[in-house]
Order: structure tokens, then sequence, then C-alpha cells
């Protein structure tokens, strides 16, 4: 199929990437003429396991990109809308989404066979068929249903995890406002052989996206919050709660021969300095502003939210028990992206640990495997001092916090072998063997 993605962002691009590894032509559209432009290079504009391999395979080829909309529209039989989506405090921000739409609509103006379009952004339920439908059927003067198909087919690939996610869906989710608009999707998903679908309307497809993505914030407060207790209580590890909690079978079922599975959901009940990254608060946050708006106020969530945004002080607590002044003391923080294996600082809970240590008076050494550079921008020049690899971060440092859960980071109690004074090593994932570094803090501890 020919297909264009509005926006060339973390989701349009892994999408367009992987629909053209699956035998179709894409067409990524962009404002941002150097994101365009790197793709029309095969590189990368952002960094993402396996993108760049497939960018490299592709481009110039059965994938383009362009900041042209209109022509790619033109030349295409499905238009996917992947652009930003953000929470502006009040409500869910549509305006990148609202401007792309209105343009799809312009262009179909012009094209006189059907064409399908497809939201994947995260939008709120009802969005597509109250706010995209009026805008694309003013700016095309067609008719949805009759003249064009309108679709919402929500994205649930993980950063750092994005090409992986892609290729192999969970599940997919092909909302339409009509049996011939998901019959085109679920022909684009062709490819995808055995993987369950759900065929429904576009308001249960929004729907779906957010209380995936608000199960699994809420998961993380909860445990978050009985880790905190944990280590008020004292004589309490909450790994080993979890880890006692998640052999009940309702979490990880017994098979016949005794062998156990182990659902990656458990990895979301776990201890921790907090969630973050563009999707989890800002979807959380544009629910409960949706109940509100409705007259249902959305007390749990925004409980979620509120465990959430104190638990980077946790981290601050635990050092505070070492050093009642950071004052001049030197703390290397270990990750700075929200998640391992991605570069993407949105919402990252290393930003206002950073922030407190700072206005406190801390010399801050930071070093992540991918995300020094997108971290530099957050900072005034000159107060955080970003080191190339672990071994120059932890070099003098007093305290050491670790923020993201990089696998590299299992090298820290090797690296600290032998050195004098040993520094105060708190973690924020529950990441090391608490007896594997002479000075251990963690969350839940
Ligand atoms: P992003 O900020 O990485 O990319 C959005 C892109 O859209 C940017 O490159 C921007 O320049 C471009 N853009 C904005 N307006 C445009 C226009 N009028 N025409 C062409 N391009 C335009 O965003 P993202 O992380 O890819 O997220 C996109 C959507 O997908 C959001 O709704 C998000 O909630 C959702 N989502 C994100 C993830 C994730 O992990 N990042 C996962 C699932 C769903």
């Amino acid at each position: 199929m020919r297909v264009s993605i509005i926006g060339a962002g973390h989701v349009g691009l892994v999408t367009g990437a992987c629909l053209v590894e699956k035998g179709h032509r894409v067409v990524c559209v962009d404002v941002d003429q150097r994101k365009v432009d790197a793709v029309n290079r095969g590189e990368c504009p952002f960094y993402e396991k396996g993108l760049g391999e497939l960018l490299r395979k592709h481009a110039g080829a059965r994938l383009q990109a362009t900041t042209d909309l209109h022509a790619a529209v033109l030349e295409t039989d499905l238009t996917f809308i992947a652009v930003g989506t953000p929470f502006d405090g009040q409500v869910i921000d549509l305006t990148y989404v609202k401007e792309a739409v209105r343009q799809v609509g312009q262009a179909l103006r012009r094209k006189s066979s059907y064409h399908v379009v497809v939201i994947k952004s995260t939008v709120i339920p009802g969005t597509t068929d109250q706010v995209v439908r009026p805008v694309l059927e003013e700016a095309s003067g067609k008719k949805a249903g009759a003249d064009f198909g309108l679709g919402m087919n929500p994205e649930f690939l993980t950063e750092g995890e994005a090409v992986e996610d892609f290729m192999h869906p969970d599940r997919l989710v092909l909302g339409g406002i009509d049996e011939r608009t998901i019959d085109v999707m679920d022909e684009l998903y062709g490819a995808f052989k055995g993987v369950e679908r759900v065929r429904t309307n576009t308001g249960t497809a929004e729907m779906i996206k957010y209380v995936s993505n608000c199960l699994l914030a809420t998961l993380i407060s909860f445990s978050n919050e009985i880790a905190n207790l944990c280590s008020r209580l004292g004589g309490i590890d909450s790994v080993d709660v979890m880890r006692g909690m998640h052999l009940s079978k309702y979490l990880s079922s017994v098979l016949p021969r005794g062998e156990r599975l182990s659902p990656s959901i458990l990895s979301f009940l776990a201890a921790g300095c907090g969630f973050g990254g563009s999707c989890l608060p800002k979807d959380v946050n544009a629910l409960i502003a949706q109940g509100k708006a409705r007259g249902l106020p959305m007390r749990m969530l925004e409980s979620v939210l509120a465990v959430n945004e104190e638990q980077p002080q946790q981290m601050l607590a635990r050092l505070r028990k070492h050093f009642p002044s950071l004052a001049g003391i030197r703390v290397a923080v270990l990750g700075l992206a929200f998640r391992p294996d991605t570069d993407d600082m949105r919402e990252s809970p290393a930003i206002p640990f950073i922030k407190t240590l700072l206005s406190e008076g801390a010399r801050v050494q930071a070093y992540d495997p991918a995300a020094n550079r997108p971290a530099q921008k957050l900072f005034a020049p000159g107060r955080v001092a970003f080191c190339d690899n672990l071994e120059t971060a932890v070099n003098g440092a007093q305290a050491v916090a670790l923020v993201t859960r990089w696998n590299e980071f299992l090298r820290l109690p090797e690296l600290l072998q032998g050195r004098e004074p040993q520094p105060i090593v708190v973690d924020g994932r529950r990441l090391l063997d608490k007896n594997s570094v002479a000075c251990y803090e963690g969350i839940g501890l």
C-alpha cells in the first residue's frame, strides 16, 4: 500500500520504517526540514534502537521524507496522523493534530479516489469523531464515510524497544467510522499474521490506548507508595515484598509442569524513582482532565500523579541521610533519559532530581549512554558536568545516584571496588544487588 505519515517523530518514523520493512511504500512528512533531510540521508534524527539500520536500508527507495504534505497525500492511499499531542497544563493540546488534519483535508479536495485518514496520535476519546471529522470534512468539502475513510489506530510502542514492538505487536486496535475503513487498515497490517485485532469504533480505540497507559502508571505509583512505606517501617525490603507478591498465581501463573510464566507486567510492579516520558504523565493528565470536564473527578488517577511527582524526592531523602547539606557535594547522576535505550528526556525524573541537587548547591556530574546531548539543552551551561563515560562520571563522586535502568550501570560495583573512600550509592531503580557496593541505599529498602 502507499502510505503517508504526517509527523516523523518517535511514532511516525518508526511506523514508516517498519511498514516499509513489511513491504509498503511510505512518505514521511514533517515540518522540520532537518528531520526530513536526515531521514532522506538514511540517518535517524534521534536515538532509537534498530531504527538507524532500517533507515539506512530503505531511505531513498521505498521510504521517502518530505515537507510537502499535499503531494504526499495525493500520491498515497492512506495517511497516518502521528503528530504530538502535548498536555498544556489544563487539557490535551490538539493544535498540531487539527493543523495536520486541516492540511490533509485541503489535499483531499484535489483527490478523486477514496483515501483513508488514520489518527495514530494519542487523542482523548471522542476526538477523531467530534474534532477530526468536522475539520476534515470542511477542509476537503467531502463527506467522511462516503468520500474518505476515517480511522483511529493507537500506537503501543515503548521507546527504546519501538522497532521490536512495532514489528511484533501484541495487538492491533483498528477503530473506524465504518467497516470499509477498518478493512483498509486490516489490509495494511496484512503481513502481521496471527496478531489479535480489535475491530471497533474510533472512541473505543482512543479509550483503549488511555486505559492501557493509565493502568501501567497506576501499577508504578502503587508499587512506589508501598515501597515508601516499607522504607518507613524499617527491616522490610520492597524488592522481597514485590517478589512475594509477583509469585501469586494471579500475577504469574504456574504451568502444569511447574514452570512459571513471568509476565512483563511485573516490571511495572517494582519500586523506583517514578515514571516519565512523553506518554504516561501526559495520558494520565489528559484522562483526568476529560473526567473533570464531564463532572467526574478521577480521584485514583490524581493520586497516581501525586505519588509520582514526589517520587524523585525519595532519592534526595536518601542522600540527605548521609549529607545533611548537599552544598559542595559531588554527586554522579547515572542515567538521564526517562528509560533505557532511548535519548528521550521528556518528563524524565532525572530533571527535577538534578534541579533540586543544583538548587541545594551540589556539584553534579552526569552520564547517560544516549541522552547527554538532549539533556544539555535543559540545564544552564556549565551547571552540570556531562561525562563521556561511566568511569569519568563516578570519578571523585561522594555519592552516585542511579536514575535510569541502563544495563551498562550493572558494571558499577566492579568499578567502585577498592576505591577509598567509597561513595554512597543511591539506587533509584533497584538495579544493583544491595550487597554489591559498600554503602547502598535503595528506594523501598
Ligand atoms: P514527536 O514529538 O517525537 O513527533 C511529532 C512530530 O510531528 C515532530 O517531528 C513534529 O515536527 C511533527 N509535526 C508537528 N506538526 C506537524 C505538521 N503539521 N505537519 C508535519 N509534521 C508535524 O512525538 P511522538 O513521540 O512521535 O508522539 C506522537 C503521538 O504519538 C503523540 O500523540 C503521542 O502521545 C503518541 N505516542 C507516543 C509514543 C512514544 O513512545 N513516543 C507511544 C505511543 C503513542
